[in-house]
């Protein structure tokens, strides 16, 4: 525990120092890229095993299909209600300020990973729960197909009655070994984030450079980082109320919380926020089940951003919404968010869906490049709050209660 008190620390510090680094000395900065980079290799290392034993002795040790189904069914509830609520406070807020106004409308050319995404829909949301190859899928640390794999496994796992019994034993050890991995590279973190926000601040030309982009669109990142504030607080208040958890929640998750906005990835992120939440004590069940799931389908932060992005586009080329058009962005962007993968600037490329459902043109994502990765940062922080807040909640409510869910075969 003391020892955890140090490392939040010394990670709070990295973080400060990075910041301190990268606006003063700028693209010198990129000299020290590689150690972010080793830190993230070594956080992404460790995702797939994690995963796969974390999710199939979770779903194991819950035992029963029906319990499984209907807990499953609260987490997807919870996750798209939150989600919901993001976006619809984004919408509120982006009609309110109206950050696009006087804009100025500087064209800048689309990077590859946007403009290359092609056209992204709702069918390939759907399609991306599957893969043609999970081995394909692990490499491209694409998450979704591996967890619904690990669920439909884990869920036969409990059909086969004793023949079962090895093979959960082994994914529970394995789970175990996993998490001890996870603490030795928890240890790297506060150089690992410092490295990754000093080069990361210093690629974008130091302080002035980043002063000087914010300012052009100044009212919209206000508004992004307003919604997202609020909407942490929002989710502050539902803790407090359904779990009766509160600022040592927020406190013992501080680590993960401050590595999401370093890396700017949940997924990486995932491994230290399941190390945290065990630590605050949340059910195992919750930890292995909610949060993998979370880290890949729930994104408030993105929601949120996508919601607020699209109409401050469109109010930028002075295209008027109508209601329609705000319900069409209420839903695709919750849609969009869960589609988004838990990588960097993911939720940029999702946006296109959103844009292309109202007809807005996708070059106004130009407007939005270049305080992006900053922006980013501060909706994953939000992202992987909302999952952790959820693992609280689910636990409270579906797993607790009545204790019935700690009749599964494997509970301990
Ligand atoms: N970077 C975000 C995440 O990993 C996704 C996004 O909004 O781009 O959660």
């Amino acid at each position: 525990m003391e020892q955890h008190g140090k490392l939040l620390w010394g990670i709070l510090v990295g973080a400060l120092a990075g910041a301190f680094c990268g606006w003063f000395f700028g693209k010198e900065m990129a000299a020290i890229a590689w150690i972010g980079e080793f830190f993230l290799r070594a956080l992404k290392m460790m995702i797939i095993p994690l995963i796969i034993a974390a999710v199939i002795s979770g779903i194991a040790s819950i035992g029963d299909v029906r319990k499984m189904g209907r807990i499953g069914g609260y987490t997807i509830v919870y996750y798209l209600g939150t989600t919901a609520l993001a976006v619809l406070l984004g919408i509120i807020l982006v009609n309110l300020i109206q950050p696009g106004m006087g804009v100025s409308m500087l064209s800048r050319e689309l990077p590859q990973h946007v403009s290359g995404a092609g056209t992204v829909g709702i069918s390939d949301i759907v399609l991306s729960l599957v893969t043609t190859s999970l081995v394909k899928s692990a490499a491209n640390l694409d998450l979704l197909p591996i967890i619904v794999f690990s669920i439909l496994f884990g869920i036969a796992l409990t059909t086969i009655g004793e023949q079962g019994y090895t093979v959960t034993r082994f994914f529970d050890g394995l789970n175990e070994v996993m998490m001890k991995l996870v603490i030795w590279v928890m240890y790297l973190a506060p150089v690992g984030v410092f490295a990754l926000i000093a080069s990361k601040l210093g690629a974008a030309g130091g302080g002035d450079a980043f002063w000087r982009e914010i300012a052009s669109v100044g009212w919209y990142v206000l508004t992004v980082i307003l919604g997202l504030v609020l909407h942490f607080c929002i989710l502050f208040i539902v803790l407090l109320i359904f779990t009766g958890r509160g600022l040592d929640y927020l406190i013992t998750l501080l680590r993960a919380l401050v590595t999401a906005f370093g890396t700017a990835s949940s997924s990486a992120t995932l491994p230290l926020t399941m190390e945290c939440a065990a630590e605050a004590g949340v059910d195992k069940r919750s930890i292995r089940f909610v949060l993998p799931l979370g880290a890949t389908v729930n994104m408030d932060g993105t929601a949120l951003y996508e919601s607020v992005a699209a109409i401050f586009i469109a109010q930028a080329y002075g295209i008027h919404l109508g209601l329609m058009d705000q319900l069409i962005i209420f839903i695709t962007a919750t849609l969009a968010a869960i589609g988004a993968a838990g990588i960097p600037q993911a939720g940029l490329v999702t946006l296109l869906i959103v844009l292309s459902a109202v007809h807005l043109p996708a070059e106004g994502v130009g407007l939005l490049l270049a305080v992006d990765w900053f922006l980013d940062r501060i909706r994953t922080t939000v992202n992987v709050w909302g999952d952790t807040v959820g693992a609280a909640v689910i636990e409270k409510y579906f797993l607790r209660n009545g204790g019935e869910a700690f009749s599964g075969r494997y509970a301990d």
